[in-house]
């Protein structure tokens, strides 16, 4: 089981709290997504979680461990941001098995799980190239492949699309789906789309200036917005 639990997490950068005592759970093989207007602390709630941040309080619980005090190296987590996060001066291949190979996992099983990752996203041809002869979508591809490859407990995507041409971006969402459901591992998404939310997720928390406004499926947002500022963010007549 890798249940993630979000506990009272809080930050402040300064005076100012941009995250405000966040609390919410994602259940194996749930995609859930965070929700809201640019500013609001989407970023650095997810940030909190992978460990490029440190919590002012609250918990993060993957499983059975409590991973807010380890580093984000020692989380196991997948991450796919806007702008990749792929080695430059690294090949396809090195770039997929990066995780791997600072895990101390065995040669052939490396080459084994990378070929398998980048034969299911169309990679396979790519492999020895540089990453700087890819292009945006192929880039962000290997960063897919490389969450597969290192059986993260848990995938993290950042505004995944939003650097994509729009004509690739349907297909990136299709292959952000079928990584989610090939390892049911708990996805933690987040997007200002509004649109896009709803068409990925299983629920959706909503959070505006640092605080969770409402937690729930696109059909309990739409229909109970739990107080004024959901039914201004979903749009219901008054
Ligand atoms: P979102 O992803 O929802 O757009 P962010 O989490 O990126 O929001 O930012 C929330 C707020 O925190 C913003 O006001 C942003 O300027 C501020 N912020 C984020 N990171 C830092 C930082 N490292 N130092 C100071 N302020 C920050
Ligand atoms: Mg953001």
């Amino acid at each position: 089981m890798s249940e993630l639990v979000v506990q009272g997490l809080r930050k402040s950068f300064g005076n100012n709290v941009v995250v405000n005592d966040i609390s919410f759970s994602v259940q194996e093989g749930e995609f859930f997504v965070l929700l809201g207007p640019s500013g609001g602390g989407k970023s650095t709630t997810l940030r909190l979680i992978c460990g490029l941040e440190q919590p002012d309080s609250g918990k993060i619980v993957l499983g059975n461990q409590d991973i807010t005090n380890l580093t984000p190296r020692q989380r196991n987590l997948g991450m796919v941001f806007q702008d990749y996060g792929l080695y430059p001066n690294m090949t396809v291949f090195g770039n997929i098995a990066y995780g791997l190979e600072t895990r101390h996992v065995a040669k052939n099983e490396v080459d084994k799980r990378v070929r398998s990752a980048a034969e299911m996203l169309g990679l396979t041809s790519h492999l020895p190239r540089s990453i700087n002869d890819l292009s945006g979508g192929e880039q962000q591809r290997v960063a897919l492949a490389r969450c597969l490859a290192k059986d993260a407990e848990l995938f993290l995507f950042d505004e995944p699309l939003s650097n994509l041409d729009p004509k690739l971006r349907f297909q990136a969402r299709r292959d952000i789906l079928n990584v989610h459901r090939t390892k049911k591992k708990p996805s933690l998404y987040v997007t200002h789309d509004q649109s896009e939310a709803f068409a990925v997720g299983d629920r959706i928390a909503v959070i505006a200036k640092g605080r969770l406004q409402q937690v729930g499926t696109p059909d309990e947002l739409i229909n109970f917005p739990s107080n004024v500022f959901m039914a201004r963010f979903i749009g219901t007549p008054p």
